[in-house]
């Protein structure tokens, strides 16, 4: 079959590539892709929010299953759009349907979902402008930390912790009145603060039946010891070794299946990945977010750990029959370290020359912000590369990913050097 993934990060080639060694595919196309989806894929230079450029690739190509990447065209309907639309209705859309992505989209959607169906998560009330005085008598009734979520999509920036009652109060309305992140902050949730250690679960439906991959942890800030800015993610591991046997059923019975019902119960039609943040408070997990398709770099960790065609798993999860399909796991550790831009995740030049790449042999060199130009690969973005390495243990796989490292460079090249040290 001819399919088309959409999306450029880490995560994107890391698709491409697992797609790639399945035997069912015939021709795999990226839109827009980067230089690693180029090694294994054509790249299309199409915006994953060109619908319409998107219809004319498919039919053009005669692609029959797209894999959407990251959630904006989930959540503007891509699934919707092909269903509406006779000459491409019957193309399988890995991804939920517009309704359903609003877990993502909706803060507030994904709160009213968690209660709804009685799966653990912090409290919390959602204000507008007109009820901004009530956000801070709420506010009042809180202990510090203060957690303010503005309500739509802030690319990872719309949550706001802070010690400081005033100070959330002025945050508060500073997202509200003055649109401190446009339409995205019209409601804010405010919500209790949960002390643990986060990680995150990944689960694959076809909408009646589920398949748990295996669990990631990934490290948001840019300076060692979690400090500093927060990222799209500097790194991750594979699995995580505080998730107990014990710890994952729990997982499993409070949080996937009541998650996996609740779509039905509520007539959210899923098809895709339901990535789930969770937070380990004392032995037990709560939800932090939903998210509706795989994390970057968790697919880094996780998709090379998965020893079953996705092709396979894909066709299943469009058909309906997830529940044939016998997930099989590498019971090796994986670990990825992302290599980033100096100045990320503020400002940071681009074009720099990423060299060094073709000498890495027992490390897995995923491709994220670069781009192939005159023949050179460089760097077009804040995260780079993403370096992932297999081991018998997670410290054996970082301890890799860091020696293949030193053979890499770019000009003002970072990366965190104390990935996994925590666990
Ligand atoms: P991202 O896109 O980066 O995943 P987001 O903007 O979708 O983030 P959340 O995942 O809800 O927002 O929150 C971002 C981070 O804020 C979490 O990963 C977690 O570290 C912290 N956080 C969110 N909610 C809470 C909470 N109730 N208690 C403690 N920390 C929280």
């Amino acid at each position: 079959m001819n399919i088309l993934i959409l999306g450029s990060g880490g995560r994107e080639h890391t698709f491409a590539w697992k797609i790639a060694q399945s035997p069912k595919c015939s021709q795999l196309f990226v839109a827009p892709g980067n230089s690693g989806t180029n090694t294994v894929a054509t790249n299309v230079n199409i915006s994953v929010t060109d619908f319409d450029a998107i219809k004319k690739l498919v039919l053009e190509k005669n692609i029959d299953m797209v894999v959407v990447g990251p959630e904006d065209p989930l959540v503007q309907g891509i699934h919707d759009y092909f269903l509406n639309d006779e000459e491409i209705k019957h193309i399988s859309v890995i991804g939920p349907q517009k309704v359903a992505a609003q877990l993502e989209g909706s803060k507030e959607f994904a709160k009213e979902f968690l209660f709804r169906h009685n799966i653990p998560t912090a409290a919390y009330e959602s204000f507008t402008k007109e009820t901004v005085e009530k956000g801070y008598e709420f506010l009042e009734t809180l202990k510090p930390p203060y957690v303010l979520k503005a309500d739509g999509l802030a690319a990872g920036k719309g949550v706001v912790i802070l010690n400081d009652l005033e100070e959330a109060k002025t945050e508060l309305k500073s997202m509200l009145v003055d649109a401190k992140f446009g339409e995205a902050s019209t409601k804010v949730v405010i919500e209790e603060f949960l002390d643990g250690i986060e990680l995150s679960c990944f689960v694959l439906t076809d909408g009646e039946h589920y398949k748990i991959l295996p669990t990631a942890k990934d490290y948001k800030r840019i300076g060692e010891g979690d400090t500093g800015l927060n990222t799209g993610g500097m790194g991750a591991v594979s699995p995580v070794p505080f998730a107990t046997n014990e710890f994952l059923n729990k997982i499993e019975n409070r949080i996937v299946k009541p998650t996996i019902e609740g779509f039905k119960k509520d007539n959210l039609p899923y098809v895709g990945f339901v990535f789930i943040g969770l937070i380990k408070v004392g032995d037990d997990p709560k939800v932090i977010e939903y998210n509706v398709r795989m994390g970057d770099p968790e697919t880094e960790v996780v998709f090379p750990r998965l020893k079953n065609d996705l092709v396979e798993v894909l066709q299943a999860m469009a058909n309906g029959t997830l529940n044939e399909i016998d997930i099989e796991i590498d019971e090796r550790a994986a670990t990825t370290i992302m290599l980033v831009s100096g100045g990320y995740p503020e400002s940071y030049e681009k074009g720099k020359e990423i060299t060094g790449i073709e000498t890495i042999k027992d490390s897995i060199p995923f491709h994220a912000g670069a781009q192939v130009q005159n023949g050179k690969i460089i760097t077009s973005g804040g995260r780079v590369m993403a370096i992932t390495s297999y081991g018998d243990t997670y410290k054996e796989a970082i301890k890799k990913s860091y020696q293949n490292i030193e053979k890499l460079h770019f000009d003002k090249m970072y990366y965190r050097k104390d990935i996994g040290f925590d666990l």
